[in-house]
């Protein structure tokens, strides 16, 4: 499925006539909200735009080094002086964890690469091919002939290679490579970029993930393999709960397994859950049933109930969706 409701042409002109503008993006943000609106905000900046970026939740550690990600504000601001709301990588106000009811349609613009999202804004740019909101953002700062310096493209690189897990999901196209290519023209360092993403663990994390894998266990047959974080083993390994983020790599990673799930206890009976497909299973719509959404491979939801009863919710709803994938 393809939504483009707007050219990346049409976004440019509308921005080049905005002056005050406030960047938000999903709350819980990985290195594509972030760097897609790091990415975006220093653009817009070169042109003497008045910029402020603003996220619900703090920017996990993993990010943190980007330029300017220090500056994220996760308090909103007064929305009255900007004439422009960018919504990047989520195109519903509910998504940012903001209260952002009573602001007219009109002030908005939102661009995300999501399936089954309504978009608010006078401009919506949904283009599900996209493997990053961050390859948009780099096309509307190219048809904007943005000078596109090294933080820039470093930010957006960030973006891109986050979504694909590093040029190896199923959403990586030759766009993915050729948006790549750009941004280590503009002096992007793949190698420092991973050190900074991989290779700078803290042991805590670590630890926790030998915690997680021992709950590891496979249900249907082995075609859903789960995993559980507790509040107890953050206790335990002194972690923070955004260390666990991409643990569900691991169950995904196990032969026969078509449905990966990490489970994360949020605490007040509330289970925050990860889900990732090795087959053509649509997770989007397994997640949207239970109130969360995502994309077709990779998406997530939070489910409320004591953990047997998250696990039985979870299981029902993915062995339907396997059924209809199956069919
Ligand atoms: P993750 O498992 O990494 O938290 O999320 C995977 C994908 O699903 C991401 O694209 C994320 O934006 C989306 N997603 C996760 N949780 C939610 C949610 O509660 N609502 C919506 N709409 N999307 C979600
Ligand atoms: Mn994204």
């Amino acid at each position: 499925m393809k939504t483009i409701k707007r050219t990346i042409a049409e976004v440019a002109r509308d921005l080049e006539g905005a002056a005050n503008i406030l960047i938000l993006s999903h709350e819980n943000p990985d290195g594509d909200a972030i760097g897609s609106s790091l990415g975006m905000a220093m653009g817009l900046r070169e042109f003497g735009k008045n910029v402020v970026a603003a996220n619900a939740t703090v920017v996990p550690e993993r990010i943190s080094w980007l330029v300017g990600a220090g500056e994220i504000v996760t308090e909103l601001p007064s929305t009255r002086g900007f004439d422009t709301i960018l919504l990047l990588d989520c195109a519903e106000r509910e998504r940012t964890g903001f209260d952002l009811s009573g602001i007219p349609e009109e002030r908005f613009i939102s661009i995300d690469h999501h399936p089954n999202t309504a978009g608010v804004g006078r401009k919506i740019l949904i283009d599900t091919q996209a493997a990053a909101t961050g390859e948009l953002v780099l096309e509307i700062l190219l048809e904007m002939s943005a000078n596109i310096e090294t933080a820039i493209a470093t930010a957006l690189y960030v973006a891109i290679h986050t979504d694909t897990g590093g040029f190896n999901y199923s959403n990586t196209t030759r766009m993915t490579h050729m948006s790549a290519s750009i941004l280590l023209d503009r002096g992007v360092d793949p190698a420092e970029v991973h050190r900074h993403l991989f290779g700078n663990e803290r042991r805590e994390r670590v630890a926790l993930l030998g915690e997680v894998l021992s709950t590891l266990e496979l249900e249907l047959g082995g075609r859903v393999a789960t995993c559980v974080v507790t509040k107890k083993m953050l206790e335990k390994t002194g972690a923070s709960p955004e260390d666990s983020d991409d643990f569900v790599s691991y169950p995904r990673s196990i032969r026969g397994v078509e449905v990966a799930v990490l489970l994360k206890e949020q605490g007040d009976g509330k289970y925050r859950v990860s889900l990732r497909a090795n087959t053509d299973v649509d997770l989007s719509l397994v997640a949207k049933k239970l109130g969360g959404g995502g994309h077709k491979k990779a998406a997530g939801a939070t489910i409320s109930g004591s953990m047997k009863e998250a696990t039985a919710t979870l299981l029902d709803a993915l062995t339907e969706a396997m059924e209809r994938a199956a069919s």
